[in-house]
C-alpha cells in the first residue's frame, strides 16, 4: 500500500484526538474544516440527522474524500442515550470509519460503553443546579439550554456566571430543558472515547488483509454456542472467533479456546 494519508471533516477539534493514533501506524491525517459537517445534523436538534450513526459517519468519510480529493476519507459519529440494561445511566457509541474511494469500502471501528456524561434534565429551580454541573461537569463541558426555536436556546454558554445569568432570566417564564453539550470540542470524555476509538481504527488500518491484502483485516463479532464445562450443552458464550476482511469479505474462523463456565449456562445455572 502507498499512499498512508486521510481526510478529516471537522470544526468540532477532532483531529487533535484522532491524529496521533494514525501517526503512530504512519499515517497522516489531513484536517478539513472548510464544510460545515452540521449540516448533517446537530446534536442539539436545528438539524435532525439523516438515516443510522452508520450512514452519517460514511457520509461524512466520503465528503472527506471528495472535498481534500484524497483516496481515504474519515468520518466520526456518535450516539448517546440510556444504558441497554437499566437505562438509568448514560450511554454512549461512537464509530470512526475510513472510506477507501478507490477501492469504495469502509473500514469501521466501533467503540461503546458507560463512559459518558451524557445526560437531559428539566431545572425548575436554581437550587438543582449545582448537582447538575457537577453531574455533567461544567464548565470543562458544555451544556445546552433549551430547544433550538425557543426564546431560552443556548449553547455557547462558557462559564457558570454567564449561564446562571442566562437561566435566571428565562426560568422566571416556564422550567427548562438542559443537556449535556455532545459536540467533541465541548466535550472532553467524549473526546477521549474518539481517542480510543481512533486506536482501534489504527488497529485495522495496519492490518492486511491474508488474501486480498487490502488494509482493514480484524476480530468481528464472535458465533455463540459454548459447550458447558459441566454439562456440555451449549450455551451462549462464544464458540468461535471469527476474523473478517471489509473489502473481498472474507471471513476466518478460530475456535474459541475454552469451554464455557458453568456460571453462564442456562441448564446448571437458570
Ligand atoms: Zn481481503
Ligand atoms: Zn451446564
Amino acid at each position: 500500500m502507498t499512499e498512508r494519508r486521510a481526510a478529516l471533516l471537522t470544526r468540532h477539534g477532532k483531529h487533535a484526538a484522532i491524529a496521533p493514533a494514525l501517526a503512530e501506524i504512519g499515517w497522516h491525517l489531513e484536517l478539513v474544516d472548510s464544510y460545515d459537517t452540521d449540516l448533517l445534523g446537530t446534536f442539539s436538534g436545528e438539524i435532525e440527522r439523516a438515516g443510522s450513526q452508520r450512514d452519517a459517519a460514511l457520509a461524512k468519510a466520503q465528503g472527506a474524500c471528495e472535498l481534500a480529493g484524497v483516496r481515504y476519507g474519515l468520518g466520526s459519529e456518535g450516539r448517546f442515550g440510556a444504558d441497554p440494561w437499566l437505562g438509568c445511566s448514560g450511554w454512549a457509541s461512537e464509530l470512526l470509519l475510513c472510506w477507501d474511494g478507490q477501492r469504495r469500502y469502509a473500514i469501521e471501528a466501533w467503540i461503546s460503553g458507560a463512559q459518558t456524561n451524557f445526560y437531559q434534565t428539566t431545572l425548575s429551580s436554581m437550587a438543582a443546579l449545582p448537582d447538575l454541573l457537577s453531574r455533567v461537569g461544567f464548565p470543562e463541558h458544555g451544556l445546552i439550554v433549551g430547544h433550538p426555536g425557543s426564546a431560552a436556546f443556548h449553547k455557547e454558554l462558557v462559564d457558570e456566571a454567564s449561564l446562571r445569568a442566562h437561566l435566571l432570566q428565562h426560568l422566571a417564564q416556564a422550567p427548562l430543558e438542559l443537556c449535556s453539550d455532545m459536540r467533541a470540542h465541548r466535550n472532553p470524555t467524549r473526546m477521549a472515547m474518539i481517542a480510543r476509538c481512533a486506536q482501534g481504527l489504527a488497529q485495522r488500518l495496519a492490518c492486511a488483509c491474508p488474501v486480498c491484502a487490502m488494509p482493514g483485516y480484524g476480530e468481528i463479532a464472535p458465533l455463540a454456542g459454548a459447550l458447558c464445562a459441566d454439562c456440555a450443552r451449549p450455551t451462549r458464550q462464544p464458540r468461535v472467533r471469527r476474523f473478517q476482511c471489509p473489502c473481498c469479505q472474507v471471513i476466518h474462523e478460530q475456535p474459541w479456546p475454552t469451554q464455557a463456565s458453568p456460571q453462564y449456562c442456562d441448564h446448571c445455572n437458570p
